[in-house]
């Protein structure tokens, strides 16, 4: 496989592409705006640059690695040729099972096409192809050139050959693949969003406050990072929209988004992303506590 075509500009698209093309494959970079274009080729510029200044690539690495890199905005040109597609469109479902019905009509026949989806059902979006033998997710963390972790997903009708190639695939940047079959949340988010759910339920009983349960987390059980800080920079609304859809797929009530994580997404708190969620990101990126934090 050596024509990626990538789908999404975003925070994951322009990582996936960075990663791909330092690797030597040829990317073509697909979003709807030619705006989301030009701030994911400076995204990962400026990563290349960071990169280059720290002597982990030389010049020619960066120039090539931009060289590879195609970008466009009719879906349609950017993947005719594709080998595999990674698919790092906006999370809604709509928009996911459109892209894959186009692709599924684009593509040649050989191609295999892969989601970052972090909690749509691989299944449900293989099932509006003529190809579900070829679907699978490639769920990538952020940031992708600096994570090793690629969780690959089997659908239910994922063949062993298109894990196989893709599993291979992985390898081949330099990634750790770990395979997982297509259960809601996988296993990234199935362990982290229940704990994350969990630390601001404690806020939320009055437990403690926000510094203390990231500290607790981060001296006692050594993450780098605490829940309610990791949950700022991922997103609450993300947070919360990966409860509802584990919680809509057990049916069970362990899932169910503490009502504060509800509250605070419906007042517009979402994290680093609007400037508050548990702490304060007016002044800097760097997490600044909240003066007066949930006092219950
Ligand atoms: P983002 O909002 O930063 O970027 C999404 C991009 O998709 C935007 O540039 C948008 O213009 C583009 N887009 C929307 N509809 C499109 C279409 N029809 N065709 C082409 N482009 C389209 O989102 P993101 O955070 O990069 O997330 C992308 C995917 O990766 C989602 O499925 C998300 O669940 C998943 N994911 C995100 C993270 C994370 O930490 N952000 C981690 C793992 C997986």
């Amino acid at each position: 496989m050596k024509n990626i075509t990538v789908i999404g500009a975003g925070t994951m698209g322009n990582g996936i592409a960075h990663t791909f093309a330092q690797f030597g494959y040829k990317v073509n970079l697909v979003d709807l705006s030619q705006e989301s274009l030009e701030r994911g080729i400076a995204t990962i510029t400026k990563n290349l640059d960071r990169m280059l200044a720290k002597e982990k690539i030389s010049e020619y690495d960066k120039t090539s690695t931009l060289n590879n890199i195609t970008t466009y905005t009719q879906l349609e040109e950017g993947a005719k040729t594709a080998d595999l597609v990674v698919e790092a469109a906006s999370e809604n479902e709509n928009i996911k099972l459109d892209i894959f019905k186009t692709l599924d009509k684009v593509c040649p026949e050989n191609c295999i096409l892969s989601t970052n989806t972090s909690s749509i059902p691989i299944t449900k979006i293989a099932a509006v192809t003529q190809r579900p033998d070829r679907v699978i997710g490639m769920h990538f963390m952020n940031p992708v050139p600096i994570m090793k972790l690629v969780e690959i997903i089997r659908g239910y009708n994922t063949s062993n050959e298109t894990n196989d190639k893709v599993v291979a695939m992985a390898k081949n940047l330099k990634k750790v693949p770990t395979e997982v079959n297509d259960y809601p949340g996988f296993v990234a988010n199935r362990i982290l969003m229940p704990m994350i759910n969990e630390a601001i339920e404690t806020l939320y009983t009055g437990v403690a406050g926000v510094e203390e349960i990231d500290t607790v987390m981060k001296l006692g059980m050594a993450h780098p990072m605490g829940p309610l800080q990791l949950a700022d920079f991922i997103g609450l609304d993300v947070c919360l929209s990966i409860l509802e859809v584990m919680y809509d797929g057990f049916k069970n009530p362990k899932y169910a988004p503490c009502p504060l994580l509800v509250n605070m997404v419906r007042a517009g708190k979402m994290g680093v992303k609007s400037g508050e969620g548990f702490y304060d990101y007016s002044e800097s990126k760097k997490a600044e506590i909240v003066s007066s934090q949930f006092t219950n």
